[in-house]
């Protein structure tokens, strides 16, 4: 593909925050890796929500609780498909995937896990695939090692066959790491474990808009994401697994719909997936989820990762020229994720001037925080891009950049 075989233009009206101005200059938004921006359809199927058919779902008996519920249905059958799962009962909504991670972790603790047991975390991963299970391990007295990486970022498999033994009964891995854009070889992975009879989490909230997806022929057991990543709203994300291994979890948190009969002396459960769905669901995000999701199989998953990556290898070609600039974790492969620090500037200056430029990154730890301690750094900026930035925005980045160093040095 070449750059401007792409569309970007066309799908950039789509979203009309890409036009505003910050301290009088044109927004350039190279923080998609935090959070993308939203399409009108997305804002204006949940404003549609409450104007016209707003009312709790699934406990009503009057219209407009019908056709809510029933909307709420389709999306989660809608997401079933998207990730090439056959039964939307394996779909369970949650607010994004730090709580669905929680939700199993919690949920695996009671059920799964014994005293002794291990659950193997790569050093790359964002801290809500780390923390969660720490935890989890140290209510249930269940260890949480590392699986290192290599100097070049990527995944240890050495480490990993080594890691793997007989107590450990879960791994956790990124499908794609939120601070360098590196993509984990996951069926590689999930072979593996499998063979050592663990189970395999995939963290997929940077992976979801990385090409098209389809769970089944990836391997993994579990699988999260987030919606906000994925030109969907805030306050909503899924938590997929395996229907056997979703059934044998009990309930995470207690609360309206998650329940059978309720007594004093007893209580029972509902079915999937309401068992793991307590209290009243996010409905009109379930239905913004749908339009996102729709709105992104228009814009096609596969063009978009491949117009991404040619904005990353110009990003990179020319932030490489900069004296002084170092990058991370850089593989031509990534996700449309750059990460690099300037010799003697801090992470935090680049960023404020960047800013002042009207360029928006991110900077720190990116919630990755053993990452920064393998490589001896207290941050990095990151710049991460989606398929409404342009070519001339990846040039104002790396001019920007380049101004900043002159500043800064
Ligand atoms: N994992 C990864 C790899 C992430 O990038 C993020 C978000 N930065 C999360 C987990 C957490 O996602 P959320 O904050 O939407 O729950």
């Amino acid at each position: 593909m070449d750059i401007s075989d792409f569309p970007y233009q066309q799908w950039r009206d789509d979203f009309p925050i890409l036009s505003r101005e910050v301290y009088g200059k044109p927004l350039v938004y190279l923080d998609n890796a935090a959070t993308t921006q939203k399409p009108s359809v997305v804002v204006n199927a949940m404003d549609e929500v409450y104007a016209s058919y707003n009312a709790n779902i699934h406990r009503g008996v009057h219209r407009l609780a019908q056709e809510c519920t029933e909307k709420y249905e389709v999306a989660r059958a809608f997401i079933a498909e998207y990730l090439g799962v056959p039964k939307p009962k394996t779909v369970v909504f949650t607010s994004g995937t730090t709580a669905s991670i929680n939700l199993l972790a919690s949920s695996l603790g009671e059920s799964y896990f014994q005293q002794g047991d291990v659950v193997l975390v790569s050093e790359m991963e964002h801290h809500s695939n780390l923390v969660s299970w720490q935890l989890m391990g140290k209510r249930h007295g269940v260890e949480v090692r590392k699986i290192p990486i290599l100097e070049d970022g990527t995944l240890d498999f050495n480490a990993l066959e080594q890691e793997l033994n007989p107590r450990v009964k879960l791994v956790a891995v990124a499908q794609v790491s939120n601070v360098f854009g590196i993509v984990n070889p996951i069926p590689r992975i999930a072979e593996l474990v499998h063979a050592h009879g663990a189970l395999l989490f995939v963290d997929g909230a940077q992976g979801i808009k990385h090409g098209g997806i389809d769970l089944p022929s990836m391997g993994a057991d579990f699988y999260a994401f987030s919606a906000h990543k994925i030109y969907g709203p805030t306050g909503i994300g899924v938590l997929w697994g395996r229907e056997e291994l979703l059934e044998s979890l009990p309930p995470w948190q207690g609360g309206g719909e998650m329940v059978g009969t309720v007594s004093f002396e007893g209580t029972t459960y509902a079915e999937l997936p309401y068992r793991l769905e307590a209290g009243t669901p996010p409905y009109a995000q379930a239905i913004g989820l749908l339009q996102a999701l729709r709105y992104y199989q228009t814009v096609n998953p596969q063009a978009a990762t491949d117009y991404e990556s040619l904005l990353l290898h110009r990003a990179h070609e020319g932030l490489s020229r900069i004296d002084g600039i170092s990058i991370y974790g850089y593989h031509s492969g990534n996700a449309a994720v750059l990460s690099f620090t300037q010799s003697g500037g801090h992470h935090y200056d680049m960023g404020v001037l960047l800013d002042k430029m009207g360029i928006a990154v991110r900077t720190g730890t990116h919630c990755a925080e053993p990452l920064m301690t393998r490589y001896g750094l207290t941050g990095t900026v990151r710049a991460s891009f989606a398929f409404y930035n342009t070519p001339e925005e990846v040039d104002r980045l790396i001019e920007g950049v380049g101004q900043a160093v002159a500043m800064l040095s």
